[in-house]
């Protein structure tokens, strides 16, 4: 029997978080790996075991009494950069600014979007840190060059690293940071070759602005704009997390975790990540956000998650509350 101040755990109602499309959003799942990423970081004898292992463990919901739509009121978030459910927050929040500020753009004149990925070689975790400085001092180097700066109007730029977990591969426990970023043209980019840039032009441009001796992976395609479907495919594409769960806390084949292996990955990323911006609007798509008085992507709330409607406040609703049951491993509906 697991209890809560004297409450019968078993007893109480458990949470479902649906989304409009009737999804079950994965708090429980995100919860779960919160607690082995800290465990992961108490091995590592680093104090954040504590902010980790806490976070997300109270939701609080204002619930429609109407509808029984529930909207997220109050919760404590961590905010460490590698936590599985901060991670998943941010991923919803970057996405609900990017269609918002895209949203608003195009609300001004018909522009197009491209795709592109700027990548660099494979690197051990010693020198991941280096890497990825590398691709910012290269990227800000571009957006500087007259070929960017007079094509592109506008740009969004996120970070991700992957990290090679195929015992096949020759690349294996490597690490892949690379940029995916959303690029905003005019509509007459793509007819007028004075500003269209060619996928060898940005192999060459980018293979410059890192300064290396072989070409770097490049790629480049355009947006699907045709419906809000695929727009929102597209931005999710773009707006994701910057590190995969699954590249941090590292299972075996039976399910279990390698240790060693993950605290490595949470040793070398943490660092490795600590203190930068992994994700930033620039040019038009900047001024925008700004316009829009958007809170930081990263640093900001949480909470409100700015990608779906807000509760009418008019309605009546009722504030539940729910607490993560430590054992019982599933959250569970506390009486007022
Ligand atoms: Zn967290």
């Amino acid at each position: 029997m697991y209890k809560y101040n004297n409450i019968e755990l078993e007893k109480c109602e458990v949470l479902k978080d649906l989304t409009k499309t009737g999804k079950e959003r994965p708090w429980r799942e995100k919860k779960l790996k919160t607690i082995e990423l800290a465990e992961s970081y108490f091995r590592l004898g680093d104090k954040k075991y504590y902010r980790i292992r806490d976070c997300g463990s109270f939701l609080e919901y204002k619930k429609h009494i109407e509808t029984g739509e529930k909207k997220l009121n109050r919760a404590n978030f961590c905010k460490v950069r590698l936590c599985p459910m901060c991670s998943w927050r941010r991923s919803l929040k970057i996405y609900g600014q990017a269609s918002q500020v895209m949203d608003k753009a195009l609300e001004e004149k018909s522009y197009r979007f491209l795709f592109l990925t700027l990548t660099c070689k494979n690197v051990y975790g010693e020198d991941l840190s280096n890497q990825i400085n590398n691709l910012f001092y290269a990227f800000n180097k571009m957006s500087k060059r007259k070929i960017f700066k007079q094509a592109i109007k506008g740009w969004f730029r996120a970070l991700e690293v992957t990290h090679n977990l195929d015992k096949t591969s020759d690349n294996y426990d490597t690490y892949h940071p690379h940029f995916h970023m959303i690029l905003m043209v005019n509509e007459s980019y793509f007819t007028d070759p004075k500003y269209y840039i060619t996928h060898e032009d940005w192999v060459k441009l980018w293979k410059s602005c890192m300064g290396v001796d072989y070409d770097p992976m490049v790629n480049i395609k355009a947006f699907k704009t045709g419906t809000k479907f695929e727009t929102q495919k597209s931005i999710s594409e773009v707006a994701k997390y910057s590190v995969k769960d699954d590249d941090i806390i590292i299972k075996n084949e039976d399910g279990q975790i390698d240790e060693e292996l993950t605290d490595d990955a949470v040793f070398i990323l943490d660092k490795a990540l600590a203190h930068r911006r992994l994700v930033a609007f620039g040019g038009k798509l900047r001024e925008i956000q700004q316009e829009l008085k958007l809170d930081d992507m990263e640093n900001g709330d949480l909470i409100h998650t700015n990608n779906e409607d807000e509760l009418r406040d008019d309605l009546e609703y009722v504030i539940e509350r729910y607490k993560w049951g430590v054992g019982y491993n599933q959250y569970v509906k506390l009486d007022l």
